[in-house]
């Protein structure tokens, strides 16, 4: 299955009257991967499921589904089955007529649709109730037959709007594990938009943060977490401090940089760069030791608490280091309650040089929604 259902985006621009909704997306999904799409609020991201669903057409640019370029074709007609965030199931209809539906469409027998809606309604575990109709439902019910729903066709691609959001939070994470389950089962391409940065690290190979329209970074989750491409991502993904300063100099491949209070960080992995370039760096929130001695060390920051949140597993102190944003620590909570802190207190944090990862990308947003 796999080229079969990779999914080539070139060069994609969709215009709304003037507004650029998608700007020149270039991005592959391999096949049988599982990518989360992910950004603010209108970045463009239930506009691109869109056109690769068939229901947008881009104003230039090209979509192909393995290997075979799909912009022009209708949605029926492109292996593709789209799944929407509101179920869209029809209300008198019986669990295996809803599912059976599309069958029905394209010509299938009552018998053949039975006997497919049957399987698909095993599959996603609800043959029991297959002659109940919607409203009969739970949420998460409805939610399934959606999805047999939808892979009944046999599509090489399934894409999802928002799939959980509907859920309260103990199915969100039911389901999370069923759609992971039913994609490796199946191995086709899932290409699923979220707004929620640890169902798209939890679920997803590839993760494609977008920001007005383009792609910021695709990677795979751990790429994303650990080396945002850039001050947006690192913010927008969350666990990382974005930090500040110019390079002083260079010694090989390590910058020395100065930030605005005069501290030191040393920045290795700095090539390309020259002393008096500006620089923003990225420093994982869970790497960081807070102590009270007031030590010159580089690589440290120091500032007052302003706010303590026990998180369960961590807890998160938040320091006002006299710059824009706050700095923020997750201590491992047995750490933490050794040593507690107190809103009002004079902390240094400190960390090692390696841990400083440089964010070549300019986009330095604060990744709020683009209303
Ligand atoms: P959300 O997370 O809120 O669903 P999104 O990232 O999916 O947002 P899109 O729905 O793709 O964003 O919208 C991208 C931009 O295109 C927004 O500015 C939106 O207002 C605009 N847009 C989307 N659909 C249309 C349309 N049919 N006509 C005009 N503008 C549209």
């Amino acid at each position: 299955m796999s080229n079969e259902s990779r999914i080539d985006i070139r060069k994609v621009t969709k215009l709304f009257g003037g507004a650029k909704a998608v700007n020149e997306v270039d991005l592959t999904i391999e096949g049988g991967a599982y990518c989360c799409m992910i950004g603010p609020s209108g970045c463009g991201k239930t506009t691109l499921l869109r056109m690769i669903a068939g229901h947008e057409t881009p104003s230039s640019g090209t979509i192909s589904i393995g290997g075979q370029d799909v912009t022009a074709l209708k949605t029926g007609s492109r292996g593709t089955a789209l799944m929407f965030q509101n179920y869209a199931l029809f209300p008198h209809m019986s669990l295996t007529d809803n599912v059976g539906f599309s069958l029905k469409v394209r010509g299938f027998s009552a018998d053949q649709r039975r006997t497919a809606a049957r399987e698909m309604l095993d599959r996603v575990q609800l043959l029991h109730l297959a002659d109940r109709v919607p409203s009969e439902l739970s949420g998460g019910q409805q939610q399934r037959v959606a999805l047999a729903r939808a892979l009944i066709t046999n599509p090489k691609v399934l894409l999802l709007d928002e799939p959980l959001s509907a859920l309260d939070e103990f199915l969100r994470l039911r389901m999370r594990v069923e759609l992971k389950r039913l994609q490796s089962e199946l191995g086709i391409t899932f290409v699923h938009v979220t707004h929620t940065q640890p169902e798209a690290i939890a679920l997803a190979d590839q993760v494609v943060v977008m920001d007005h329209g383009v792609v910021e970074q695709a990677a795979s989750p751990r790429e994303i977490y650990n080396r945002p491409h850039s001050p947006y991502v690192a913010r927008f993904m969350g666990g990382q401090n974005v930090l500040g300063g110019k390079v002083e100099k260079l010694d090989g491949n390590v910058a020395v940089i100065a930030g605005p209070d005069g501290t030191r960080y040393d920045l290795t992995d700095a090539a390309g760069l020259k002393a008096g370039d500006a620089v923003k760096f990225s420093v994982r929130r869970d790497r960081i030791d807070l102590s009270d001695a007031r030590s010159e060390a580089r690589n440290a920051t120091s500032g007052k608490v302003i706010n303590i949140e026990y998180q369960g597993t961590f807890v998160k102190v938040s320091l006002d280091t006299g710059l824009r944003e706050e700095f923020i620590v997750y201590m491992d909570d047995a750490d933490y309650f050794a040593a507690p802190k107190e809103v009002g207190q004079e902390v240094r944090a400190t960390w090692q040089p390696c841990l400083n990862h440089f964010l070549r990308g300019t986009n330095d947003s604060a990744g709020m929604p683009h209303e």
